[in-house]
């Protein structure tokens, strides 16, 4: 796992001549992929985040005037804006020198440098982010999700009454379980899920609506290259096997949940919906904010295959993380969504590299465009809890919201809204954008 050296992407002082760009989420040293449908269009293609705009790359690959700046290598960034206009999953596999020259050729075009002959050219492929259709930004193939904070192991545990010891072996490898990926999506709304389940004080399960309905606040990892059946990847290679980030709401029906999972893990409590962020950050665009990876000494240190130098210096990655919650009164009253919470990706216990490494380690294959959930993002104060099941205690202390109104779970009606940015003195604020999803009534009702 090599760092992505800084370059000239990442130049503090750029600007873009596109002035919504910039002291946006999504200034030109961001640059996030995802898919959108303009209002013209038959057919998704794919975008790329600048300001309040996307940039049409389906469009801009049949032109030619905004691939010949200096500094731009031109038949490759030709290449990769070609294979970006068919399927991202195309351009992923090319690697990371492709993603690289892509990266320097929108950056040159969209900077305030660019020349007008190009600014006219790209304008012609710019669109309204409000007249346009997101989806996610690939057909995502598999999805895997992951439980690599310490803190979330903890306070879930203490809210439930299991006490608050971790089970020894999250200590020692990022434990997951596969998801299903056919209802994972932008899936801004979804229906309560009906189950089975216990309810409190009762000893038989009862089939009906989902009582506990929780979110996640998770990030996605988009991996970016196929390893070989049987053929691991290691912790030198596994970074150019990630093509970045994006936010995920792993929406979970508690009372479900833990009806079920013993002993085989999640199932219904898990399978109804999950949400993704429409913007994929490249790991390229994250780079200014890498941090060391350092573990504490009362914690085992990695395994040497979960370990490396490169890790050391800078396998954390420091993303702010919120997530707010509109209630219908709150729409209704027209106010905004009230944050609940906030937390960093920095308190994860495992980095993106090692929960790589752990997927493929027994030789399992990765395919690009596949998802790894980072499992829930907890800090360690009460106030960074990543779930509603933390921060309401198993529901036992609801939290009170602005309007008076009280939550212990997710209410139908409930929009809740994750967000991501990454800050750093010296270089430009870049975000994720919105997980945003809401809660409809049940299928049942
Ligand atoms: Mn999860």
């Amino acid at each position: 796992m090599t760092l992505i050296a800084l370059n000239v992407t990442h130049d503090p002082k750029a600007t873009s001549w596109l002035g919504s760009a910039n002291g946006s989420d999504f200034p030109i040293q961001n640059l996030a992929y995802g898919r959108c449908r303009p209002q013209h269009a038959e057919t998704l293609r794919c975008g790329v985040a600048i300001g309040d705009k996307v940039l049409d790359v389906a469009q801009l690959a049949s032109q030619t005037e905004w691939l010949k700046a200096p500094g731009v290598d031109t038949a490759l960034a030709t290449l990769a804006a070609q294979a970006a206009a068919e399927d991202l999953r195309k351009l992923m596999r090319m690697g990371a020198p492709a993603w690289h020259a892509l990266r320097v050729a929108l950056f040159l075009a969209l900077h305030r440098d660019a020349s007008v002959k190009v600014q006219q050219e790209l304008e012609l492929a710019l669109h309204a982010l409000s007249d346009v259709e997101l989806a996610t930004a690939v057909q995502v193939g598999e999805y895997t999700d992951f439980y690599t904070s310490f803190y979330h192991a903890r306070n879930v545990g203490i809210a439930v009454g299991r006490g608050g010891d971790v089970s020894p072996n999250f200590f020692w490898m990022p434990i997951a379980y596969h998801g299903r990926a056919s209802s994972l999506g932008l899936n801004s709304s979804f229906r309560r899920p009906m189950g089975q389940a216990i309810p409190p004080g009762q000893s038989e399960p009862v089939f009906g609506e989902c009582q506990r309905l929780d979110y996640e606040l998770e990030m996605a990892i988009y991996v970016g290259q196929d390893n070989a059946w049987g053929q691991p990847v290691s912790m030198a290679q596994s970074e150019s096997h990630i093509f970045g980030m994006g936010l995920l709401n792993d929406w979970s029906a508690r009372d479900i949940q833990f009806w079920e999972m013993t002993p085989l893990g999640p199932f219904q409590g898990k399978n109804f919906a999950t949400s993704l962020s429409p913007w994929i950050v490249t790991m390229e665009a994250l780079a200014p904010f890498r941090l060391p990876f350092a573990r504490e000494a009362t914690y085992p240190q990695p395994l040497a295959y979960l370990d490396g130098e490169a890790l050391r210096d800078h396998g954390g990655i420091d993303v702010n993380l919120s997530v707010s919650l509109q209630t219908a009164q709150m729409r209704s009253r027209g106010l905004q969504a009230q944050q609940i919470s906030q937390t960093n990706f920095k308190h994860q216990h495992w980095c993106v590299s090692q929960m790589l490494v752990q997927h493929t380690i027994g030789g399992c294959n990765l395919h690009a465009g596949d998802v790894l959930g980072t499992g829930t993002i907890s800090g360690p104060t009460p106030e960074e809890a990543g779930a509603i099941i933390e921060l309401a205690h198993a529901g036992q202390k609801p939290i009170s919201l602005a309007t008076g109104e009280k939550r212990a779970f997710l209410s139908d009606g409930d929009v809740v809204v994750l967000r991501g940015t990454c800050e750093r003195e010296g270089a430009v604020r870049i975000g994720f954008g919105e997980c945003r999803g809401e809660v409809l009534p049940s299928i049942g009702a």
